[in-house]
């Protein structure tokens, strides 16, 4: 037991160091940043009420984000009853763009030049052509590259969503699909581009653009990705659940062994047998309904979906969560599959459990890790989140 916690990899500790002034004006800028992006535009006055700061602080922090270019008047209040009518500010979406990859498809690196407010302003992409380690590296700085000449506004950092097990430091210490290995990756970005970079896990990261950019209620939800392998990112209370070795939402190896004449399931990527990513993931599934007559297809459709709904059932239930995304390919998980998942977590849990669960496909939008990319910078760099 001793050795076991020797051998793992140090976690963060966080430590809490007092507030000096400059941390709380970093703090009260991310306040008002915070209430414009989830606000549109709002007046000082209400700025203050939403944020608790006194009138005078938010005008200066108000002056001072203005004449970064971040936020800009937009006239006055169409609906003023009694009194001077207010001046609204916004935030100038404008203002920056952020660069953002997707690293999780299995043949092409995705990226895009996105605004404040997570919208597309240019994309590219690159075949990855089966390149792996260094090669691999240099496939996502070209893209990087492509991107950047397509920005016209200051870059306010890069942000990436990479398959594997990414620490906090942006090292991805596992990424099987491109084998890397320990692979400093945040760093190297930085190094080449000289602008911030922030890089997490798929996964994590696209429960993150659920998050920050399509509206879900509540605070806790769970995006499950299936793509090549199955990911989980995991957001409790509003924050993301990393784990203590950075592999929170670990599922595609938990074995279920679900095939009807008792073998032991097909072999999986880490060597052992009956994965859930064999089952459910897009590789595996598009193989086993291919060509098959629709009836067959989607009994195999609902059969894989099962096999989700029982390994999520019980983490669902824990957690009580009431909002569950799927995200992958819309002809695979539309239809059967989503629904013999839902019915399963539902017939496996309370009905207290089951009665206020959603559970739905990203229905198509492909976009979801992207727009987590941006979610990172932004919360890296302005305290939105
Ligand atoms: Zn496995």
């Amino acid at each position: 037991m001793t050795s076991e916690i020797v051998e793992q990899a140090p976690r963060r500790r966080r430590v809490s160091v007092k507030a000096l002034p400059q941390h709380n004006r970093v703090h009260n800028r991310s306040l008002v940043l915070q209430a414009l992006f989830h606000n549109g535009a709002m007046s000082r006055a209400d700025l203050a009420r939403h944020s608790g700061l006194t009138r005078p602080t938010v005008s200066v922090l108000v002056a001072e984000l203005e004449a970064d270019g971040i936020v800009s008047e937009i006239g006055q209040r169409a609906d003023v009853r009694v009194g001077k009518p207010a001046t609204l500010v916004e935030i100038n979406a404008d203002a920056f763009h952020m660069i953002v990859l997707d690293l999780s498809s299995a043949d092409r690196f995705v990226g895009a030049v996105v605004n404040l407010r997570g919208e597309v302003v240019d994309r590219a992409e690159l075949e990855i052509d089966g390149a792996v380690g260094d090669d691999a590296i240099a496939r996502v700085i070209r893209l990087g590259e492509r991107l950047a000449a397509l920005t016209t506004r200051r870059i306010l950092g890069i942000g990436v969503g990479s398959p594997g097990i990414v620490d906090d430091q942006g090292v991805v210490r596992e990424g099987l699909h491109l084998e890397w290995f320990d692979l400093p990756l945040k760093q190297r970005l930085k190094e080449h581009f000289r602008v911030p970079v922030r890089v997490a896990n798929d996964a994590n990261v696209a429960a993150l653009g659920v998050h920050t950019f399509r509206d879900v209620p509540g605070l806790s939800l769970m995006v499950i990705t299936i793509e090549h392998g199955v990911g989980v990112g995991l957001i409790i209370g509003g924050s993301l659940v990393e784990g203590e070795q950075f592999s929170a939402g670990e599922m595609g190896h938990v074995t279920v062994d679900s095939s009807a004449d008792g073998s032991e399931g097909a072999l999986c990527t880490c060597g052992r047998r009956g994965c859930l990513e064999t089952v459910v993931g897009a590789r595996y599934l598009s193989d086993r309904v291919a060509g098959l007559p629709a009836q067959e297809r989607d009994a195999a459709l609902r059969s894989a979906g099962r096999a989700l709904g029982i390994v999520t059932a019980p983490v669902i239930s824990a957690l009580n969560l009431n909002e569950v995304v799927l995200s992958g390919p819309a002809a695979l998980l539309d239809g059967p599959f989503a629904e013999a998942a839902l019915a399963t977590v539902k017939a496996r849990t309370l009905s207290a459990v089951g009665r206020g669960l959603t559970l739905r496909t990203s229905g198509g939008d492909t976009d979801l890790v992207l727009l987590g990319g941006a979610s990172l910078v932004l919360q890296a760099e302005l305290g939105v989140s």
